[in-house]
């Protein structure tokens, strides 16, 4: 058996579709954000435009969040020194969790190292602890939600993006004495649009389903606290459980889900991803728990970025440029091509000091890649036109279309 020689092959079927990952070497320059340091060439670092990043309203560097950090540092030391049912629960978990269960609306949350283990663990421990539960999943579940289903060996029914007669064609066909858990995301990241989450519970409730919504992409960022989509459209007392990432418009690390206490019991009590692992740092927990509660009171960070959002696709469309139809602060270009999309975005970086990861198969299906611009309360009119300008100077000399 030649071990290398199949390790190199599935390398070069990489190489060969155009999609393989090369991570771009960067700093960011705290109190700048966008702008960072990249390590790609041999002259030092180059100052770059970072129009990719998750940190979606730049938390990671809000004075709040790096302060509690310090503080939590140089009082309690760097790591929580074990799980959280052997010495690692630290009063910051306590109080992080009676934070995110206030947010949503729950009696009760759960802190998990990274929202793709609350995805994985919670959702492969409720599918073993219902007997013959049968799961219904959105087509464009992220690769979590889908890893968390398959674990726990729940029959799966995939209902069509967002599409509410298929997903009751699917319940209706399902025995009405069966479990049923419905698992949708409210903001689909690579699209950009949303979930119409009270239509969703409406057919929960006719059916007698749970449900289970990743609102990965939205809390922080929508809902007058930051509670997500399920706050911003009054629901999110329907639903059963939500979970959320610390991650992205937190800006800082780990994930959670919010629910009745009996259901956080049961996955504290029986999901392995919770139970047999250590806990997350209480420096990372309590700059959590400092953006967490900013965003609670604070609107003004998720305004400016709706406000850049709705910019910059209006600038883009007016550029002819193939922007998709998100109503999110999502803003998708689509190219269509991996080998397309990878070299546009290493000309963005190598000219123009733009920062932007090509998105390919399998994050979204093929012949969908595209370039997917995250624009925060923090980028400028002038970096948008910049960018825009060098998008169709890119698009012409790559003799791609654009529109009239
Ligand atoms: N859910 C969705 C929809 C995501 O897009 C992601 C990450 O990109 C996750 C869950 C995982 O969250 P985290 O990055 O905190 O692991």
């Amino acid at each position: 058996m030649n071990y290398q020689k199949i390790f190199a092959q599935a390398i070069d079927r990489l190489h060969a579709e155009g999609r393989y990952r090369v991570f771009i070497d960067i700093l960011r320059n705290k109190g700048n954000f966008p702008d960072a340091r990249c390590f790609a060439g041999h002259n030092g670092p180059k100052p770059i435009v970072v129009w990719c990043s998750n940190d979606y309203l730049a938390m990671g560097q809000h004075p709040d969040v790096i302060a509690a950090m310090e503080t939590t540092l140089h009082d309690v030391g760097a790591g929580s020194g074990g799980t959280r049912n052997i010495g690692g629960n630290t009063h910051y978990h306590v109080e992080l969790e009676a934070e995110l269960a206030d947010l949503h609306g729950k009696e009760a949350a759960l802190l998990f190292t990274s929202g793709y283990i609350s995805n994985e663990a919670t959702l492969s421990t409720l599918g073993k602890i219902l007997p013959g539960c049968v799961i219904f999943s959105d087509e464009l579940n992220h690769a979590s939600m889908i890893a968390g289903i398959r674990t726990s060996g729940c029959e799966k029914r995939v209902f069509r993006h967002n599409d509410l007669v298929h997903l009751e064609e699917l319940l209706a066909a399902t025995p009405a004495d069966v479990p049923k858990l419905i698992a949708f995301e409210s903001v689909y990241s690579m699209d950009g649009d949303i979930a119409p989450i009270g239509a969703i519970c409406d057919l929960a409730d006719k059916y007698n389903a749970i449900t289970y919504l990743d609102e990965v992409h939205a809390v922080g960022m929508y809902g007058s606290h930051g509670g997500g989509i399920s706050e911003r459209d009054g629901v999110a007392e329907r639903l059963t459980i939500i979970e959320g990432t610390l991650g992205k418009a937190f800006g800082v690390m780990g994930g959670y889900i919010a629910a009745d206490r009996n259901i956080i019991d049961v996955v504290r009590s029986y999901a392995p991803g919770f139970i047999f692992t250590t806990s997350l740092s209480p420096v990372l927990v309590a700059g959590a728990l400092a953006s967490v509660r900013h965003l609670k009171k604070s609107s003004e960070e998720r305004e400016a970025q709706q406000a850049n959002a709705a910019r910059l696709k209006a600038i883009f469309a007016d550029a002819g440029l193939p922007v998709m139809p998100s109503t999110t602060h999502i803003v998708p270009l689509m190219v269509g091509d991996p080998v397309r999309a990878k070299k546009i975005s290493d000309i963005l970086l190598a000219e123009y000091g733009v920062y932007v990861q090509p998105i390919n198969y399998p994050t979204v299906p093929r012949g969908t890649e595209r370039l997917r611009f995250t624009p925060g309360p923090s980028h400028s009119e002038e970096m948008m036109h910049a960018l825009a300008s060098a998008l169709v100077e890119i698009w012409d000399r790559m003799e791609m279309r654009l529109a009239a």
